[in-house]
């Protein structure tokens, strides 16, 4: 009869109605996925364009001797020098973001390809290497470094690791406020997951633009960002090396009193510590 015709009905229109539901939604994620595309596209060209005017228009003067000032060819050419390093710190970011991209998208074998192995990495050890590298634009005693005395491992991929922390050590350093402190800390918590940790006393992050500061090519305050020689996109290799690593991050920050980021990773385990032993991830 009809109503038992109907009701047998019914499981399949709920069965397609959740299919047209999944298929509108996986559309919108394509789109969203293609709209992101091409912005980036759209900015890594406008990007690209202002450190290549600057270069050519001072070149171009050089070149057709209209620069007679022993002084101004000097500075003509450092502007020239900032400029092309800016370019090529930029071509890094973009070269790593989308190796990212595509490790993400790839199988392990591809990944490991793509993106070099996996290793031990020694957090302490780490994290003092970037206080190296950093120690000419840090201003005297302003990094410290706080690590467990616990030997704390990860395993993953070294230079990811250390542009991922480098990264959000820079920014410590870059928006720090005058006379204030950056801490690089890093441990194990209670539930045995590695940390890193980066503290500063800066200008902070309103609570409305924490989310956004991950996003490619987004700034809080495009013209201090870029005076301080960032590409916009140190934030955006931080979100996708920890996810690549299955890490968590953590942003605590207060506006004009500083900001605290934490990366959490997931708990390591050491199956056989015996020679030559490697160690896994959960
Ligand atoms: P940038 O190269 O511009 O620093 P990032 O992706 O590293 O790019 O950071 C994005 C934006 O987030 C920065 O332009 C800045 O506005 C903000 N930001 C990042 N780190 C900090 C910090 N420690 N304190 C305050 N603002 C920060």
């Amino acid at each position: 009869n009809m109503d038992n015709a109907y009701s047998e009905m019914v499981p399949m229109l709920e069965r397609i109605e959740s299919q047209r539901k999944e298929l509108k939604r996986q559309m919108r994620v394509l789109a969203d996925n293609d709209r992101m595309r091409r912005e980036f596209t759209a900015n890594i060209t406008h990007e690209l364009k202002t450190p290549l005017t600057t270069i050519s228009g001072y070149a171009e003067l050089i070149a057709g001797g209209m620069v007679a000032d022993d002084a101004d060819l000097r500075d003509f050419g450092s502007r020239i020098y900032r400029e092309a390093g800016r370019l090529t710190a930029l071509v890094n970011d973009i070269l790593t973001l989308s190796n990212l991209d595509e490790a993400e998208r790839s199988d392990h074998a591809d990944s490991t390809s793509i993106l070099g192995s996996m290793e031990p990495v020694d957090l302490p050890r780490m994290l003092d290497s970037v206080m190296q590298r950093l120690e000419q634009v840090a201003k005297k005693g302003e990094v410290t470094i706080v690590c467990d005395p616990h030997p704390s491992m990860v395993v993953g991929v070294p230079r990811l690791l250390d542009e991922l922390a480098y990264n959000l050590a820079s920014n410590a350093i870059r928006y720090n406020l005058p006379g204030g402190k950056v801490t690089l800390a890093c441990g194990m918590d209670e539930a045995k997951r590695p940390y890193i940790q980066v503290i500063d006393t800066g200008i902070g992050i309103a609570p409305e633009e924490q989310d956004k500061v991950f996003e490619r090519f987004y700034r809080v305050d495009k013209s201090r960002s870029k005076a301080r020689g960032g590409t916009g996109l140190g934030l955006a290799i931080v979100k996708h090396a920890a996810s690549f690593h299955g890490a968590n991050i953590d942003l605590a920050s207060e506006l004009g009193q500083g900001t605290c980021i934490t990366v959490t990773f997931p708990v390591q385990v050491w199956p056989d510590m015996g020679e030559g032993a490697s160690p896994v991830v959960l």
